[in-house]
């Protein structure tokens, strides 16, 4: 049988290795637990889940609950084993994470095509390659992922700031400018001084998540959270990342007191991180101190700050959309390692990994998932991010394109569609997409319950 190898049976390499075996190629699939340790998981069984055990809010309304049942839709081994260990949580996906893990290690195991070998992997080897390691890449590994992609392209911690949805920020408070005389890049919020004493203070009160011991971090300038800037001092804030210089208000044709910048991070615009505001915060506080910056009252987070110990690439400088390395074709990248962020997201990537690395073993072209499904949107996004302190990212509806907007009413306005009315004809659309598209690819594709059918919309 043509052959590839897979590295690490997390999330992503267990998904990717059944992926390549069930299109009849063998993997060798090399894990180093509990050989070796990571400082994060507990066991030698597959696809541990380190922390929560939700794989995220399910159904028509949630963008995770769309690349569920896009995975489902493929035979995702990740997505039954979590079906069949599945705990009561209201709308999430929560599993019994030791019966989930078991399940996942027996067929992976069981499978004929599947040879598992116990060992840490310091060399990449020849051929077609799936290298997902995660978060806690062993240190030899790393080493040799940096002669492959050049030392810049990884790094080892996640200093990541919130990233807002751009539909929901008040462009009537906020304006676009450059500091000077540069181009109008940046979204800028501007605050006067009660505006941000009260920001302070709600920023100095927030709640901090308490790092473990292996999460903690050196700061350094320009990766320090903006809750510690704050630490010292009132005005340090607005000497740093919240300093207004050069920014003028047209509105008052002056600078502001102080002022947060937005600044885009995919090409459409709809996703913007707030600069330096890189932050270890909880999210429901993450979330009240970010909704005190004026124009961002109701601000939608796609993706919350977090800080933690992370090994993942520049993705946008060195993966494309089908998963592989630039500078290597044959080596593939999946799961956090590639910037994706989220167990399920991992495990998404590795089918598609996965099922490429077996294509290129089988002499068939790589293929990427269409825009509209989520997987499509995640690995696009992967592939033309801003990489400029690029982040890893997890799913969220802005990943995919927006929806025409409906024809004009009698009055001849166009109404604004809400969430619920967009978001179920989303998800109908991104699913038919997908399977439609893994079809044509001569995947096999289950066609479980019939769709949805999406609330109407109406003009
Ligand atoms: P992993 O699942 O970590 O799998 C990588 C595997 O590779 C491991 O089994 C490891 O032992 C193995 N390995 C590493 N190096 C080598 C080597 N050289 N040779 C052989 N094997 C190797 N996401 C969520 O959705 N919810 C959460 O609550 C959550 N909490 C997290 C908490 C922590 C502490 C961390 C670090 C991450 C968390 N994540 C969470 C993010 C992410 O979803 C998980 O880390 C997820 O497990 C990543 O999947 P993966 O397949 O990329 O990596």
């Amino acid at each position: 049988l043509p052959h590839i190898t897979v590295v690490g049976a997390g999330l992503a390499g267990s998904e990717a290795a059944l992926a390549a075996a069930r299109l009849g190629v063998s993997v060798t699939l090399y894990e180093m637990r509990p050989v070796k340790m990571t400082p994060a998981h507990r066991s030698g069984g597959f696809a541990e889940l380190v922390c929560s055990n939700s794989l995220g809010g399910e159904g028509i309304l949630q963008s995770k609950g769309l690349l569920q049942a896009e995975m489902r839709s493929v035979g995702s081994a990740v997505l039954s084993s979590a079906d069949a260990s599945k705990l009561p949580a209201g709308n999430a996906l929560a599993v019994e994470r030791d019966a989930f893990s078991a399940r996942v290690t027996a067929a992976v195991r069981d499978h004929p095509n599947i040879t598992v070998v116990g060992e840490e992997l310091t060399r990449l080897p020849e051929g077609v390659t799936v290298i997902a390691t995660g978060p806690l890449t062993s240190e030899a590994l790393a080493a040799e992922i940096v002669g492959l992609t050049g030392g810049e392209q990884l790094a080892f911690y996640d200093a990541a700031a919130p990233v807002i949805a751009f539909e929901s920020i008040d462009m009537e408070v906020a304006f676009r400018a450059g500091r000077y005389d540069q181009s109008a890049d940046y979204i800028n919020c501007p605050m006067n001084k009660e505006q941000y004493e009260a920001f302070y203070t709600a920023l100095e009160q927030a709640r901090s998540h308490t790092p473990h011991d292996w999460e903690k971090l050196e700061f350094f300038e320009g990766c320090m959270p903006i809750e510690e800037i704050a630490r010292r001092g009132p005005d340090t804030p607005r000497y740093g990342p919240m300093k207004p210089r050069g920014l003028t208000d047209p509105r008052t044709g002056r600078w502001p007191y102080a002022a947060a910048q937005l600044r885009q991070e995919d090409q459409e615009g709809r996703m913007w991180s707030l600069v330096g505001f890189q932050t270890g915060l909880k999210w429901g506080d993450q979330k009240a101190v970010v909704q005190l910056i004026p124009g961002l009252e109701n601000a939608e987070i796609l993706r919350y700050g977090v800080m933690h110990r992370n090994t993942y690439l520049n993705a946008p400088r060195v993966l494309n959309a089908a998963l592989q390395l630039k500078a290597d074709p044959q080596k593939l990248v999946a799961g956090v390692l590639a910037g994706t962020e989220g167990y399920l997201e991992s495990a998404a990537t590795g089918w598609l990994a996965g099922t490429n690395a077996a294509r290129l073993a089988l002499g068939l072209e790589v293929i990427v998932p269409p825009q509209e499904s989520m997987l499509g949107g995640l690995t696009r996004y992967l592939e033309s991010a801003n990489p400029e302190g690029f982040q890893p990212m997890n799913v969220n509806w802005a990943l995919v394109p927006e929806l025409p907007a409906p024809a004009p009413g009698p009055s001849g306005k166009v109404r604004k569609l809400g969430k619920r009315e967009k978001r179920p004809v989303m998800y109908r659309r991104g699913l038919e997409a997908f399977m439609s598209w893994a079809e044509a690819a001569g995947i096999a594709v289950t066609r479980a319950a019939p769709l949805p059918d999406p609330e109407p919309v109406t003009t």
